[in-house]
């Protein structure tokens, strides 16, 4: 289910976002300020972010330069006020993928979310990926190297997945805890550390070729072109 978290301060408005986004089908967290939206965000990862820009103690702005800036691409739908172009152009320049203006329309909202959705969320993506001497089986849960089958814990495995459908991007240690573990598993960012040695190790990485980069102490990237098997 489509996770979908609302921050608005404005009572009557927030009701309505989560009245109408449940009655679509979407799971909906509602919550009135900053700091709210990134622990929320946190304990639950959304997959979509509707984010007022004016609230009262941490605002919009800063909610979303904190994502960007811990490398979190979950997308995000602006709520701005009318004439605030300003407004808009900060947002946009931040990493917000789409904007609003109050008063808008729900069936608006509705059709940006879904936009937002379609053009984020890889649906049709390859199910076997090679990269390197790697060859990834994503519905077995399968990686061989040079043809020969690697054991990996399938919580390995979904991190190495997560760094091969994301090429190139970096994944924050926080961003990876959210993705590959339980929200009610209580790991630390050192976990992932761990984890990522022993993927590693298990992948056989080459001398001076590191598959998976360690990005400036702050997270971790595929380093390879990943393709689709032909
Ligand atoms: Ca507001």
């Amino acid at each position: 289910m489509t996770h979908i978290l609302v921050v608005e301060d404005e009572p009557s408005l927030r009701q309505l976002l989560t009245n109408n986004l449940t009655f679509e089908g979407y799971a909906v967290t509602a919550v009135d300020d900053g700091g709210a939206a990134l622990s929320a965000h946190k304990s639950h990862r959304a997959d979509l972010i509707v984010l007022d820009l004016m609230l009262p103690t941490m605002d919009g702005y800063q909610v979303l330069q904190q994502l960007r800036e811990r490398q979190d691409s979950v997308p995000v739908l602006m709520l701005t006020a009318r004439g605030a172009e300003v407004d808009r152009i900060q947002g946009l320049s931040l990493g917000a993928d789409d904007y609003l203006v109050k008063p808008f329309s729900v069936l608006e909202l509705l059709a940006r979310i879904k936009a937002i959705l379609r053009r984020t969320r890889p649906l049709d993506r390859p199910l076997v990926l090679k990269s390197g001497p790697y060859r990834f089986d994503l519905p077995a849960l399968e990686v061989a190297r040079d043809g020969k089958t690697l054991v990996l814990t399938p919580r390995e495995f979904r991190l190495v997945e997560i760094l091969i459908t994301h090429p190139g991007r970096t994944h924050s240690r926080q961003e990876l805890l959210n993705l590959a573990w339980e929200a009610d598993a209580r790991p630390t960012p050192r976990t992932v550390d761990v984890h990522i040695a022993n993927l590693r190790k298990k992948l056989g990485e080459d001398e001076g070729r590191p598959w998976i980069a360690t990005v400036g102490g702050e997270g971790y990237r595929w380093t390879a072109p990943v393709e689709p098997e032909a």
